[in-house]
């Protein structure tokens, strides 16, 4: 599916994403937030775009693990630390792969899950990040044992993300600052579900072409 340079592509594309929809994101951060979700990961794929050339012939696991330090290290919110342990924990998945199939993606995305299940001690229906990223694994695994091409199984990945991501307008929110809000919280994307969703997007984008 992608050697390692294709990885670094595909991060790039993702950073340049962030930072084009940097608005919007924050946006959704307004009403039930702090209004700074999109200021926080531009802050971060910023980074770690500056980081991407000297990553250069780098196994895949290195490069995910930077990308997860870098996060940490950058950002401030609590999607930082999140996004930042998922991006770790599939870099010591992939330690010394050189090349990623879709197998290896889906894998990436289940530790991903685990690894923000963990430290937001959140779980599914709670309007987070992972109201994207479980639907998102749970189509891929699907189109993966229907004999799906990678493109078709990320294309998969990402519709869901995003259906998922448009569901939290159904949710109150119990995890993170939207919970402070509670039921006015209805009606309302979640930032980090939209954020991954938007990340899903890229990828898929980019495997396609
Ligand atoms: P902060 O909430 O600190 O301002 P951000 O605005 O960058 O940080 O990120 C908010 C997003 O992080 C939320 O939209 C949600 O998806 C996610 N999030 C926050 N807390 C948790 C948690 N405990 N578990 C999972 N995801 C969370
Ligand atoms: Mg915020």
């Amino acid at each position: 599916m992608a050697d390692s340079k294709k990885v670094i592509d595909i991060i790039g594309a993702v950073a340049s994403k962030i930072e084009e929809k940097k608005d919007e994101l924050t946006a959704l951060d307004q009403p039930i937030g702090d209004s700074d979700h999109g200021i926080n990961m531009a802050r971060g794929f910023c980074a770690v775009q500056e980081k991407l050339p000297e990553l250069e012939g780098k196994d895949i696991g290195t490069i995910l693990k930077t990308v997860g330090m870098t996060l940490i290290s950058k950002v401030g919110g609590a999607s930082g630390p999140l996004y930042g342990s998922a991006f770790m924990k599939s870099g010591t998945a992939m330690a010394g792969k050189q090349e990623l199939t879709s197998g290896d993606f889906i894998a990436c995305l289940d530790t991903s899950v685990h690894a923000v299940e963990q430290l937001g001690h959140a779980c599914a229906g709670e309007a987070t990040m992972l109201d994207a990223m479980i639907p998102a694994l749970a189509a891929m695994k699907q189109a993966e044992s229907s004999g799906r091409s990678a493109a078709e199984i990320l294309c998969a990945g990402s519709a869901a993300a995003e259906a998922g991501a448009e569901s939290t307008k159904d949710m109150i929110a119990t995890k993170g600052r939207a919970s402070y809000v509670g039921e006015r919280g209805l009606g309302h994307r979640d930032p980090g579900a939209s954020s991954f969703a938007l990340m899903m997007e890229t990828i898929a984008d980019a495997l396609r072409r």
